[in-house]
């Protein structure tokens, strides 16, 4: 017999699953026949629909990490599921370019300390231009990952933050703000970090892992009240820089304040308080004299103690009736520190707003790097939080210390560079989110989120709705499009290149594009009084950058065909950065309630083996890159998927990906190279062998109803898994399919019939292929979108190879449907019962030492009447399995016979198994035989036979006069098992002139030897 197939690697699967090996040949197999472009192209032409997409674009300010990968994976899920399903998804590539994070990559490389330092040392332009090399240095890393990890986005049509075309659009959005009134200059308490020079929007200050714990000095002092001998009033920071932008006290009105007598001073502070405290200090000799309402001591006068150092101070008392007063505010804390809190407008949030509505100046006496001017008197020069130390000294000379120590606590610090951030009021622009707040919580309520927790967090994350401060006093930004009169302060804003020139006052020579410096060269004429406009000198926060791309990044007709997108997918840390900025935009360009995203999964981060949080200090981070040169794409995307549900943090484990992952994919492909292999060699042909011509010839059994049966419910669940974006769960259904449904349960109940070249029975066979053809095609459609590389090298060299009208490539099959007709519910509920009484056969002989290839004469079944009925029904196949020659069935009492010894027994619930345990000569010849078989089916493999592989001779010897004469009855059997023309029993060694191989048969040497032509 010669052998029906070749074993061109190129065509046919290897024996055994390489998957790094097949994916560079499939990667190059993509690239040579355009396949990720035919199939844009192919459903751009002709689609069910079109499902919107806009690139949540990475930042290339460094090469991605791990954590990238996970959502990129979970990206190219969706993109290859959904076209299969024959929709058309623009799905195209995006960078976020520009921003803070490339300027300070840059800084480093040009070893530059500060904006200033970069002013001076390196000019503007030059400076952009190192910008621009660095975003491309980046790019091509993260090119390199999208092909190893085989995502199939469209990198030809990304879009580019930076470029000119980009920012016209932005600056659309941004007008049609300036016409709602939303975009306004104003001092405001923002986040500044003193490293990177500039202010934070609110949302980064809430960003994953901005709180650390810090040490500040922990600081009780005394302000004297005015005009009574030794009375003060109580107070406590953790910032004693604020005391000298001190303007107000604040009290809650409805507590109850205590006079304390200390020595000979009288202290004001809380009464819930002054216990506690009073023992934090280590005042034991107190005394609680009066207590008052907070509401008494509003309009209170204290006196300032910085008045002689910082000068401006004794002006603003003049100013304002309110300066150095005690107010009433609601947001006064009384369960910890005093109950008396200082207010400093220009250093905090909740201070500026008390101060605006009592119509107090804001006293905010910084420059650009956060350190004091002129008006902070002494401090002038010094840098903010520097003071401390220095404030605390005058306290202690003033006699106003009570005690200082230090203290560990929580606080926020920029996300880039951990600094600590001082709360600054600043002049910026505003997008004034906080005036459409009831349209975005309404257009975030119609979004679909998938998963509770992650709704919640952003909504309540929506809700605080604050003004949003988009300007940013950087250089490598997209510029704040607003012209600002020298002469009357009037302001115009701009919206496109186009207008721009045209209102230059000098048209500009040479390169221009829309970035500083070139657009900072242009002026305008003020329409109100004639003099010159200059450009407001800021760059916008990077987050509005990103968050227009839903407009920003398509032409017109575009964004009115995939706007609102269909389904975007980031890290949970976008809670607050692009999922709101996209949010925010989008309403303001459309004015309504409405999102431009109509579902968004947020995805847990990634963390190391041990659940810490990747970081360059722990030495921790996995540069993915790396990783796939050494791993599959196709096991670290199964892996990312499976591990667990995808808005948990992951913990990723590289040694996990070689085991359980593995594993399963391994069971894929060699079940279709088992398929491939028998099907070849019967030639089998999947258009005339149909499952419809098995079942008119009746050619369909039981396990196959069963398997065809069990796939249609397979297909629902995992589809339904899919679209509810529970991808764990979902891909738990697939593992069960094919490593219990098809390698551990159908496999064994056909392979017998695979067994043989029997011409009677040929129909049979191919209506098992049919079978496989059908169930192991339709998952392996299924697993495409997890592990492309896998799907399409079964693809092309299993199912094109069988048949060669298939779609060129698997990326343009169909999706799998369930048909009902092929469900049976009431043959798997049989199935059931069936695997569970062979699992009881199974542990009945394990208990009596009886291997699963030993035959035996009796089985005796006790249990209820349902499930005898079932087994009945299926009882070829149950005595096949449980390798039994017969069984019987009792309901009710178990048989008295049974109860005797010589029985193994094993039972669950109301269900038990008998096996008779006596094996007669023919049973222990036939168990010696099965032995046999299986030593020689394992040397067949270890020599390279393919299982089609018909032998000339198998040898054996070396064996006892007994065992031969048990075996020789059962010689014939074994001829059909091992798929050999004959089988040549010996005692002494064998004299023919073959390889002898050693082996053992129940703890007795044998030698064995196998003599045929192997398939090229
Ligand atoms: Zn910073
Ligand atoms: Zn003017």
């Amino acid at each position: 017999m010669t052998a029906k197939f070749k074993t061109d690697s190129e065509t046919s699967l290897s024996v055994e699953y390489r998957p790094l090996e097949l994916e560079q040949e499939i990667r190059r197999f993509w690239e040579r026949n355009r396949i990720q472009q035919k199939l844009a192209e192919a459903k751009e032409k002709d689609n069910v629909g079109v499902l919107g997409y806009v690139e949540g674009p990475p930042t290339l300010n460094g090469i991605p990490h791990v954590g990238h990968a996970r959502g990129r994976v979970m990206k190219d899920l969706r993109y290859r599921w959904k076209t299969m399903q024959g929709y058309f998804v623009p799905f195209w590539a995006g960078w976020d370019c520009q921003g803070l994070p490339v300027e300070l990559e840059v800084e480093k490389q040009l070893g530059v300390k500060n904006k200033r330092e970069l002013l001076e040392r390196v000019s503007e332009e030059r400076f952009i231009q190192e910008c621009k090399k660095t975003v491309m240095k980046y790019h091509k890393e993260w090119v390199k990952l999208d092909s190893k990890l085989g995502v199939f986005i469209d990198q030809s049509k990304a879009y580019w933050t930076y470029h000119d075309n980009y920012i016209e659009r932005e600056w659309q959005i941004l007008k049609r703000a300036w016409d709602q009134d939303l975009l306004e200059e104003g001092h405001y308490v923002v986040a500044y970090c003193p490293g990177c020079q500039t202010s934070l929007s609110n949302a980064e200050v809430g960003f994953e892992g901005s709180y650390q714990i810090v040490e500040d000095p922990s600081l009780y002092f005394k302000f004297k009240v005015a005009d009574k001998q030794n009375e003060y009033l109580l107070v406590w920071t953790t910032m004693p820089f604020t005391l000298i932008t001190d303007t107000m006290l604040a009290v809650r009105p409805e507590a109850d304040y205590a006079k304390v007598q200390v020595g000979k001073e009288v202290w004001v502070l809380v009464k819930p308080r002054v216990e506690p405290l009073m023992k934090e200090l280590g005042i034991e000799k107190y005394k609680v004299t009066v207590t008052v309402t907070g509401k008494s001591l509003e309009n209170t006068r204290y006196e300032y103690p910085f008045k002689d150092i910082v000068p401006r101070q004794a002006e603003l008392e003049k100013s304002h009736s309110l300066v150095h007063k005690v107010i009433c505010e609601d947001f006064v804390d009384i369960e910890t520190a005093t109950g008396v809190v200082h207010l400093s407008p220009g250093n905090g949030e909740e201070d500026f707003f008390a101060a605006m509505k009592h119509g107090v100046p804001i006293f905010a006496p910084f420059d650009d790097e956060a350190k004091f001017t002129a008006e902070g008197g002494k401090f002038c020069g010094v840098f903010a939080r520097d003071t401390d130390s220095m404030v605390v000294e005058e306290l202690r000379s003033r006699g106003l210390l009570v005690e200082v120590k230090p203290v560990k606590h929580e606080y926020p610090t920029c996300w880039r560079s951990h600094h600590k951030l001082v709360w600054i009021a600043r002049k910026e622009y505003f997008l004034r989110t906080d005036k459409i707040n009831t349209r975005v919580l309404e257009a975030a309520e119609k979004v679909g989120y998938f998963y509770d927790e992650t709704k919640n967090r952003f909504m309540s994350f929506l809700k605080e709705g604050k003004p949003w401060c988009i300007s940013r006093e950087r250089v490598w930004g997209a510029p704040l499009p607003v012209w600002k009169c020298k002469e009357c302060g009037a302001k115009t804003i701009v919206s496109s290149k186009k207008e721009l020139l045209e209102k230059a006052l000098e048209k500009p020579k040479g390169d221009f594009e829309l970035h500083k410096p070139w657009v900072d060269r242009i002026t305008f004429k003020c329409q109100k009084c004639g003099g010159t406009m200059y450009r407001e000198d800021f760059v916008l926060d990077t987050w509005h950058n990103s968050g227009a791309s839903t407009y920003a990044r398509f032409t017109d007709e575009e964004f009115a065909e995939y706007v609102p997108v269909d389904f975007l997918t980031e890290g949970v840390d976008q809670t607050r950065g692009w999922a709101n900025s996209l949010l925010l935009e989008y309403v303001i360009l459309t004015g309504k309630p409405e999102s431009p995203y109509k579902a968004f999964l947020f995805q847990g981060l990634v963390q190391d083996a041990k659940g810490r949080k990747m970081s360059k200090s722990l030495g921790n981070v996995i540069d993915p890159n790396k990783l796939l040169e050494k791993y599959s794409a196709d096991v670290t995307r199964f892996y990312s998927l499976r591990k667990c549900s995808p808005i948990d943090f992951i913990d990723f484990d590289p040694n996990e990906l070689g085991r359980r992952t593995y594993q399963i994919l391994s069971t894929l492909y060699h079940l279709n190279r088992f398929f491939v292999q028998n099907a070849e060699f019967d030639d089998f042909n999947p258009n005339k062998n149909t499952l419809e011509w098995a079942r008119k010839g009746k050619q369909l059994k039981g396990p196959d109803l069963w398997l065809l049966s069990k796939l249609q419910e397979t297909v629902d669940m995992y589809t339904g898994k899919l679209e509810t974006c529970e991808f764990n769960l979902a891909l738990a259904v697939l593992e069960d399919f094919v490593i219990e449904s098809l390698s551990r349960l159908y496999v064994p109940m056909v392979r017998k019939e695979l067994w043989t070249d029997d011409p009677n029975t040929l129909d049979r066979r191919l209506a098992v292929y049919a079978t496989l053809w059908h169930v192991l095609r339709a998952v392996t459609l299924l697993f495409n979108p997890v592990t492309p590389y896998l799907s399409e090298a079964l693809h092309q060299k299993v199912y094109r190879r069988l048949d060669s009208t298939l779609p060129e490539s698997v990326n343009l099959e169909t999706w799998p449907k369930s048909d009902h007709k092929l469900r049976d519910e009431t043959l798997e509920e049989d199935f059931r019962t069936l695997f569970k009484c062979v699992s009881l056969v199974y542990s009945a002989r394990q208990s009596a030492g009886l291997k699963r290839r030993w035959p035996l004469n009796k089985s005796v079944v006790v249990g209820p009447e349902q499930v005898c009925k079932a087994l009945k029904g299926v009882e070829e196949l149950f005595l096949e399995l449980a390798n039994v020659k017969t069984a019987e069935y009792a309901t009710g009492k178990t048989p008295s016979s049974v109860a005797s010894e010589g029985w193994a027994s094993a039972s669950e619930g109301e269900l038990q198994v008998f096996l008779d345990a006596h094996r007669d000569e023919g049973l222990l010849g036939a168990g010696l035989m099965r032995d046999l078989a299986r030593r020689v089916q394992a040397l067949r493999k270890e020599l390279g036979y393919m299982p089609t592989d018909v032998l000339e001779a198998v040898y054996v010897s070396e064996l006892d006069d007994e065992s031969i004469r048990l075996l020789e009855p059962y010689v014939a059997e074994m001829k059909d098992l091992v798929r050999a023309k004959k089988v040549l029993l010996r005692g002494a060694d064998g004299e023919e002139a073959v390889e002898w191989h050693e082996s053992q048969l129940d703890d007795k040497k044998v030698a064995l030897a196998i003599l045929g032509e192997k398939a090229e």
